[in-house]
C-alpha cells in the first residue's frame, strides 16, 4: 500500500511540474504579448490624437498606414527590420542573442526579458495559489495589468484609460465571486473601494493643488487607485496608498540624494500604486486582521 501511495504522489507531483510547465510557457507567452502592448499601445494613442487634432484644426489629413497591436509585425524599434519568429521566443531570443538585434547589431531593451520572465512567475504564482480556477484567472489578469500599467507609466508617465477602467470593471465583476469564494472583496466593499479610491486621490491632488499651485497627479491615477479599491475592497485602500507614498518618497529621496532630481521633477506615482496594489493583495489577510480585528 505505502508503495503505491508514493506512486500516486509522485504522479501526481509530475503531473503537476507538467502543467505548471505549460503554464510557464503560457506566462512567457502573454508576457511577449504584454511587451507589445506596451511598446505598441502609448504610440496608438499618439497617432490617433495627432490625427483627431489635425482633423479638428482642418489640416490635411493623410491616410494613416496601420499600426494596431498586430500589424506591423514585430520589428527591431532601432533599425526597423523585420523580426523572424525564431529570433522572437520569449526569454530564450534575448538570452541567445545576448540582447542585440541580429540586423543592427543594437541592444534591445532589458525590458524584454524582465517582463516575459516576471509574467511567467505571475502565471505559475496565482495558479500554485488559488489553482485551475477562475480565481487564479481573475487575479493572474489583475497582476499582469498593473505590471503592464507600471511599466508604461515608467517609460511614458502615461496610464492608459484602455486598461485602468476595464480593470475597475473587472474588479467590480470578480467581486461578485465572493458569494461563492472568501478570495474576493464583497461586492459592496468593491462598489466602496472603487470610488473611495478613485476620490480619496482626487482630494490629495485637490488639496495638493491649492497648497503649491500645480497638481501632483494625473487622473490615470485616480482611475487606477479606483481599480485597486475595486479588486481589494475599501478595507484595504488605507494600505494601498502607505504602500504607495512610502515607496515613492523612499525613491524620490534616493533619487534627490544621489542628485539625479531636481526638487521641481516629477515621479509617476502609478508604478508606485502597482506596487502598494501586490503588496497589500500579498499581505492582505495578515493585514485585516490587525486592523480590522
Ligand atoms: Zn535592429
Amino acid at each position: 500500500m505505502p508503495t503505491n501511495g508514493i506512486e500516486n504522489l509522485s504522479q501526481q507531483l509530475s503531473a503537476d511540474w507538467f502543467t505548471l510547465t505549460v503554464v510557464g510557457i503560457v506566462g512567457l507567452a502573454i508576457g511577449s504579448f504584454l511587451n507589445v502592448v506596451i511598446y505598441r499601445l502609448p504610440l496608438i494613442l499618439e497617432r490617433n490624437a495627432r490625427h483627431e487634432a489635425r482633423q479638428l484644426l482642418h489640416i490635411n489629413v493623410a491616410a494613416q498606414t496601420r499600426f494596431n497591436l498586430v500589424l506591423p509585425r514585430s520589428h527591431c524599434p532601432l533599425c526597423d527590420g523585420i523580426i523572424s519568429p525564431l529570433q522572437n521566443i520569449p526569454l530564450i531570443s534575448w538570452i541567445v542573442l545576448r540582447g542585440k538585434c541580429v540586423l543592427c547589431n543594437g541592444s534591445i531593451s532589458k525590458r524584454y526579458p524582465i517582463v516575459e520572465g516576471v509574467t511567467c512567475l505571475l502565471a505559475i504564482g496565482t495558479i500554485w495559489i488559488w489553482g485551475y480556477s477562475i480565481t487564479g484567472l481573475f487575479y493572474f489578469v489583475f497582476l499582469a495589468s498593473l505590471l503592464t500599467l507600471l511599466i508604461i507609466d515608467v517609460e511614458t508617465t502615461l496610464l492608459p484609460d484602455q486598461i485602468t477602467l476595464p480593470l475597475v470593471w473587472l474588479g467590480l465583476i470578480a467581486s461578485i465571486q465572493s458569494v461563492d469564494t472568501n478570495d474576493f472583496p464583497t461586492a459592496t466593499s468593491s462598489l466602496i473601494g472603487a470610488i473611495v479610491g478613485y476620490m480619496s486621490l482626487w482630494a490629495i491632488n485637490q488639496a495638493f493643488k491649492l497648497i503649491r499651485g500645480r497638481t501632483g497627479m494625473g487622473n490615470g491615477d485616480f482611475k487606477l487607485a479606483a481599480a485597486l479599491g475595486a479588486w481589494l475592497g475599501w478595507q484595504a485602500l488605507p494600505a494601498v496608498i502607505l504602500v504607495a507614498s512610502t515607496t515613492g518618497l523612499t525613491y524620490a529621496l534616493f533619487l534627490i540624494f544621489w542628485r539625479k532630481l531636481s526638487t521641481k521633477q516629477e515621479i509617476p506615482f502609478g508604478p508606485f500604486l502597482s506596487i502598494g496594489g501586490c503588496v497589500t493583495l500579498a499581505t492582505q489577510d495578515l493585514f485585516t486582521t490587525l486592523v480590522f480585528p
